[in-house]
């Protein structure tokens, strides 16, 4: 009897789940109304800020974002290229320049050394990725943004929600962007959500989401059609309820894997700096190719063994003939970024694994690293 596969992302919603959809279904109001506003006040409170606006998903969040700002042709936006298409996307969406900088190679977030250099006379914006649910260094960055007011922090934290920094959620920094896809660690299926304390931005934000109407047509600008549905918010308000549990099984679940996997040579596992805590949307290891450790090969043999990985994200995002020759993709050193998309590999860790599976894991992990540095040293 072959065991079972150790998916790398499981997606449960509780009968409550069922039930609050279910009462939307019977109430026949199907698009945006009373259940995306408790929603938004539901997230708004949770992450502890003034505003929130429910969108259709998380790229149109960070497209309204970016439209928010008023960005022109020629006006720059600050990010790292270490992360999904959509923050990229929604930058050009908006008409801007997106200049690319490094990462930091420990922890993958946006080197804000590198962010200061980058920072010039159109910069309008930087987008921090707190990417796999690790918080990017926003002290640092409110820190060199200080004395630059007219530079606005859109953070992405599509894969972060509730990850904090002394105790302050990510998404209380600037305009705060979540994603609720299927997988990411709250969903709705689709939808996301920006969060703010500027209520100017808030409103502006809620024009671009119904075609820039204030009421019934009357248009202030021209705007789009980025509701979400009484559906999504229904789901979306039951995750809410299990938020914290949900993460915490996260969290211990990382904590398994990190006493299991930390002592490997060449292996390295997420860190967590004083005061900035990981929700782990993804358990992401690197695989130092020094160390002779062939990312590809160890994610083969664990698919053979019946435990899932991915590579979170193979190429830089905009490493891609469509983007070429764009010139409004201006990439500067990004070196250790580049190296990163070699070495990087997610490991299970949602909040439905069992001890027996993150065992699993780790033993499986540590036998294809052991094949790998036989096969290449069978004396050793
Ligand atoms: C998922 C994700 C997005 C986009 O969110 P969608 O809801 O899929 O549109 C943006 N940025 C990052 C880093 C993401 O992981």
């Amino acid at each position: 009897m072959s065991t079972p596969t150790i998916r790398l992302t499981e997606v449960h919603l509780d009968a409550g789940a069922e039930d609050a959809v279910l009462d939307v279904l019977r109430s026949g109001q199907l698009a945006q109304g009373p259940k995306v506003e408790a929603f938004e006040r539901a997230f708004a409170e949770l992450i502890n800020v003034r505003q929130s606006i429910a969108m259709s998903s998380g790229t149109s969040a960070l497209v309204a974002s970016m439209q928010s700002l008023n960005l022109e042709p020629g006006d720059e936006v600050i990010t790292s290229p270490f992360t999904f298409a959509a923050t990229l996307n929604a930058i050009l969406e908006a008409g801007a320049t997106a200049r690319l900088v490094d990462v930091c190679p420990d922890d993958f977030t946006i080197d804000v050394r590198a962010v200061e250099d980058a920072i010039g006379p159109h910069t309008r914006a930087v987008v921090p990725i707190h990417i796999y649910g690790y918080p990017a260094d926003m002290t640092a960055l409110t820190r060199v943004l200080e004395r630059r007011n007219q530079i606005a922090i859109i953070e992405d934290a599509a894969q972060a929600h509730i990850a904090s920094i002394d105790g302050r959620y990510v998404g209380s920094f600037g305009l705060g962007v979540f994603s609720f896809y299927a997988t990411k660690n709250v969903t709705t299926g689709e939808g996301g959500i920006v969060t703010t304390n500027d209520e100017l931005l808030a409103d502006r934000l809620r024009l671009l989401r119904n075609q820039g109407m204030r009421r019934r047509y009357e248009y202030e600008l021209p705007g789009h059609n980025y509701r979400m549905t009484e559906l999504q918010a229904a789901i979306g308000l039951s995750q809410l309820t299990r938020i914290h549990e949900l993460t915490s099984r996260r969290r211990i679940n990382a904590e398994k894997l990190r006493a299991g996997l930390s002592d490997i040579e060449g292996v390295a596992v997420p860190v967590e700096a004083p005061g900035r805590s990981h929700v782990y949307h993804q358990f992401t290891v690197r695989f130092a190719r020094s160390a002779g450790l062939d990312r590809d090969r160890i994610a083969e043999l664990l698919a053979r063994d019946g435990v899932e990985s991915a590579v979170y994200y193979p190429r830089l995002c905009h490493d891609y003939p469509c983007y070429e020759r764009l010139s409004t993709v201006q990439p500067s050193d990004l070196s250790t970024a580049r190296k990163l998309t070699g070495e990087v590999l997610s490991l299970p860790v949602h909040p439905w694994l069992s001890d027996a599976d993150i065992n699993r894991v780790i033993e499986t992990v540590r036998g294809a690293v052991r094949a790998i540095r036989e096969a290449e040293d069978p004396v050793r």
